[in-house]
């Protein structure tokens, strides 16, 4: 049986009629770009949220970069990220003109580890950009306290963890803003790209809302110079189709998860993904470790069953980062992880047997 590693056909053939009735209304009333259809994703996302202001925009890198510029990150200011996510969040910061500080991430979770912000901390430090990778909340308390401590901002890469709790509260909620994606293939995606960046600050909201809009709210305002990052009116229509479904699709994608914990039992040599106490997983990415990593992504293509590796380098190691010239030793969970992390299918709309034949895939290469 041939298991696609995410299958949004499927996932439209659910929501068809509603999604063909949705294009067809923008077409009718040409309402392209602003207009009601962007209004109405940007409140009903903020509701969903939990969270006061929504201002969408062009993709989920473009909403890093415009939170980092509405929080005035300028030439020298240094930003602390995680050592292991994808480059979005590293490469806005220096965008926005600030300097990129890696902290190694926790060796289970894969988020930032908290216990080692301060040592990355020098006087040029402005703030954190955790992200919940593949879905699980960083340690939100503690990276809290010590943003606090030290007056730092937080901006959460929300990109992979659409309704994640960390201590039942919802990510996105804790910091002075939250990115967000809807690629595609992310919890919530579009049928393009698409993003927003939320906050409960309303001077912030305001700065951000306006430098996505060529610096005014309203057309022939211009109070600075700006950028053109805009939600379009097909992607917001086509959005709050599905944003009803989110609560559905989460808790589908959790239950094939704790499905996986069963099937994949007792496998010598393969790790399964740890949830830490007081988090709620979301599980965009269903993430496997195994020594012998390759050779298992090679055996399960082999068998039709479809992997990612996300991300195969950590970001310290990469030549877009040469300049910093960091060593293994610097990070060493990330760059023990880079070499051991498969991510194997999870999507909605996966069967039963579907789920059976990754698992029958996976226990058949230990055997
Ligand atoms: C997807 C993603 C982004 C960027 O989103 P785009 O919409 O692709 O620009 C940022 N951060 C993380 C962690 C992501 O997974």
């Amino acid at each position: 049986m041939n298991v696609p590693f995410a299958d949004l056909h499927a996932q439209y053939l659910t929501i068809k009629d509603g999604i063909d009735a949705a294009i067809a209304n923008v077409i009718k009333t040409s309402a392209f770009i602003r207009g009601s259809y962007v209004q109405e994703f940007e409140q009903d996302f903020a509701a969903a949220m939990k969270i006061k202001h929504c201002v969408s925009c062009a993709n989920g890198t473009d909403s890093l970069y415009i939170a980092m510029h509405g929080l005035g990150v300028k030439p020298g200011d240094e930003v602390i990220v995680p050592a292991h996510s994808w480059i979005s969040t590293s490469e806005t910061i220096t965008q926005a003109g600030g300097t990129v500080v890696f902290c190694d991430t926790d060796a289970k979770t894969y988020t930032l580890d908290p216990v080692q912000l301060e040592a990355k901390m020098t006087p040029r430090t402005v703030g954190i950009i955790p992200v919940h990778l593949y879905g699980q909340p960083a340690d939100m308390g503690a990276i809290m306290a010590v943003a606090r401590k030290h007056k730092l901002w937080v901006i959460e890469d929300c990109a992979q963890a659409h309704l994640a709790q960390w201590e039942g509260q919802q990510v996105g909620t804790f910091g002075n803003a939250a990115s967000f994606s809807f690629y595609p293939g992310k919890n919530l995606g579009a049928m393009g790209d698409a993003g927003a960046v939320c906050t409960n600050d309303d001077g912030l909201a305001a700065r951000m809302g306006r430098f996505a809009r060529h610096g005014g709210l309203t057309k022939g305002d211009h109070q600075i110079e700006g950028i053109n990052s805009r939600l379009d009116g097909l992607q917001a229509a086509i959005l709050s189709v599905k944003l009803p479904h989110l609560v559905g699709w989460t808790q589908r994608r959790q239950e094939l998860a704790t499905n996986y914990g069963f099937l994949l039992r007792g496998i010598n040599g393969l790790g399964l993904p740890v949830t830490a106490p007081g988090r709620e997983h979301v599980f965009h990415l269903y993430v496997i470790q195994h020594e012998m990593r390759d050779a298992l992504a090679r055996h399960l293509n082999g068998l039709g069953v479809q992997t990612v590796i996300s991300y195969p380098t950590a970001l310290p190691f990469l030549p877009a980062y040469a300049r910093f010239g960091h060593q293994s030793g610097d990070f060493p969970n990330a760059h023990r992880n880079q070499s051991r992390i498969l991510s194997i299918p999870i999507f909605p709309e996966m069967t039963e047997a579907q789920q059976q034949a990754v698992a029958d895939a996976i226990r058949s290469f230990s055997e």
